[in-house]
């Protein structure tokens, strides 16, 4: 069992909007931050993180928590598991109670492993050879902390010798069990540690010198390491990153390593895949001009296409560049070259241009029905974008393939979904003051005395939710709610005199309509709901009877 004291410091270490971020792309709105919700399918988004109150709600499905909420339902955990995660990314030691504690994955194995990898290259000279051969620096070496994994053998024998936990080993990837036992995962590779959003250590890649089949292994997939999600060189470029505005993605280590040694030090690598839409919330930290920096060959052009159709429906800033005639920017910069880069980093494509001339270079347009599909597929992938970028690129389309304006079709039946999509009425003034109370919980004293659920037409569950337990999560959807005006005091005072008002007029009708009473206790009740609607009237806050409100 994890100590309570561990779990309450763990809850101090947390940041909602940077845990969330973490899966989600979060874009700011007010005090708030927006996505589409992961737990329903939607187009707009209406789950809502707010950092103020340390939780997330949407406003669809009714999904809502605080971070280690969010944690257990995006990654399907449970809660200890959790906590466990939650407590690696912020580096957070959890104290566990002595009864039936289970041991914790040792992530200093891939520490250990790395400084013993970074040792051995510094002792191998065809390693060192061929790094020095791409033009790398003994500064980049230290600095991208590359290493040498030796025969498999001298892997084993390292972690034995030095006491790490096998188990940890192979869970962290480093090696794995097969027919004749343990072995090494990278065997006489050059290694580059791969580094996560938490800036740990959790993975390899690796690239052969004594010509193994596969130039490029990484890490397999464990707890730690996702491919899809991750981006070489992240660590050291975030910094960068958030001063430039300014991220280049590009393919390979190597082009990392050259591109951060002649300054441009904010450029990452997808590790061996596609840009994926996992890679989304990491590219949107800091909102930086996205560039993709592709090679010119085929698998390049069509990876720059897919990434440059995702990035625009996602509406990222930038574009695509491309190194033609097999020049990638690590032999760019080997070639000092730097001028050069600095023209081409400055100039890239916009991406829906890029992908508007991707999708027509594909046909041959001089011949009218070739045109016609071109102008097909350019049609379909412009209604993925918002109206504005619609209406902005319908010229471009017909220019490029000389035809008029009006051929290409845009799209107008964008299905605004409403932020609001209960059918249930709502009462904006009611849910106004009863986020007044929420906001400020202090003010619920105040008005104990003065109203009752009962006095709300809509929202009287809400009210009655809010007496019984002010914390509990769904009243989140109206803290939330950004239509909803913040009240001071004074305006929350005014609001109840009109709420009240309201409420004791409506009573004052009903008796005086109401045959089945007797004729002085009706009287009564007159004179007091004209009593309270007079003293409203002035201003004056009058405390509730429980005779006026049947
Ligand atoms: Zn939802």
């Amino acid at each position: 069992m994890i100590t309570k004291e561990s779990i309450d410091n763990l809850k101090n270490h947390l940041e909602i909007v940077d845990v969330v971020s973490q899966s989600l792309e979060l874009k700011k709105s007010g005090a708030n931050f927006k996505a589409c919700c992961p737990f329903h399918g939607e187009d707009t988004p209406s789950f809502v993180v707010s950092p103020a109150k340390q939780i997330y709600h949407c406003f669809g499905c009714g999904a809502g928590g605080d971070s280690i909420k969010f944690v257990m339902e995006y990654e399907k955990l449970t809660y200890p598991e959790a906590l466990e995660k939650l407590a690696s990314m912020y580096n957070v030691t959890l104290n566990y109670d002595e009864t039936n504690s289970k041991p914790k994955l040792d992530l200093k194995v891939l520490e250990t492993i790395n400084q013993y990898y970074q040792k051995l290259f510094t002792n191998n000279t065809i390693a060192k050879d061929y790094i020095k051969s791409r033009g790398i620096s003994e500064f980049s070496i230290e600095k991208f902390e590359i290493g040498y994994a030796p025969k498999s053998i001298d892997t084993i024998n390292y972690l034995k010798n030095n006491f790490l936990n096998l188990a940890d080993a192979k869970d962290l990837g480093v090696i794995d069990s097969g027919q004749n036992g343990l072995y090494s995962r990278f065997i006489e590779r050059i290694t580059f540690p791969i580094y996560g959003l938490n800036s740990k250590i959790v993975g390899f890649g690796g690239r052969t010198i004594t010509g193994h089949n596969a130039k490029y292994v990484n890490s397999p997939q464990t707890k730690l390491f996702n491919k899809s999600k991750l981006l070489y060189g992240y660590n050291l470029a975030k910094e960068n990153i958030y001063k430039k505005n300014r991220i280049i993605v590009t393919e390979g280590y190597l082009d990392v390593i050259m591109l951060h040694q002649a300054g441009f030090n904010t450029a990452v690598a997808t590790l061996g895949t596609a840009l994926t839409k996992d890679h989304l919330p990491i590219l949107r930290r800091g909102e930086p001009k996205v560039i993709v920096a592709y090679d010119g060959d085929n698998a390049g052009l069509n990876a720059a296409f897919k990434a440059s159709v995702m990035l625009s429906q996602s509406e990222f800033e930038g574009g695509v560049i491309i190194f033609e005639e097999g020049k990638d920017p690590a032999d760019m910069v080997k070639d000092g070259q730097i001028q050069k880069l600095n023209e081409i980093f400055s100039n890239p494509t916009p991406f829906i241009n890029y992908a508007i001339d991707y999708i027509i270079s594909k046909y041959e347009i001089n011949d009218p029905m070739q045109k016609q599909k071109a102008l097909h597929e350019s049609n379909e992938y412009l209604k993925s974008l918002s109206l504005l970028y619609q209406d902005e690129y319908k010229r471009y389309i017909a220019q490029k393939l000389s035809i008029r304006e009006n051929l290409v079709k845009v799209t107008n039946d964008k299905s605004r979904v409403k932020f609001d999509n209960s059918s249930t009425k709502i009462d904006i003034a009611e849910l106004c003051i009863i986020k007044a109370i929420l906001e400020k919980p202090s003010r619920l004293d105040l008005v104990l005395d003065l109203i009752d659920a009962s006095m709300f037409e809509y929202h009287n569950n809400e009210f009655q939710m809010l007496l019984d337990d002010i914390t509990n999560p769904s009243l989140n959807s109206i803290v939330l709610n950004e239509r909803l005006e913040d009240y001071d005091d004074k305006r929350l005072e005014n609001e109840l005199l009109i709420l009240l008002i309201k409420f004791y007029s409506k009573q004052l009708n009903k008796v005086l309509y109401e045959k089945d009473i007797d004729f002085r206790k009706k009287a009564n009740l007159i004179r007091k709901l004209k009593d309270n609607i007079s003293q409203l009237k002035k201003g004056k806050l009058v405390s509730f009877d429980i005779d006026l409100l049947k």
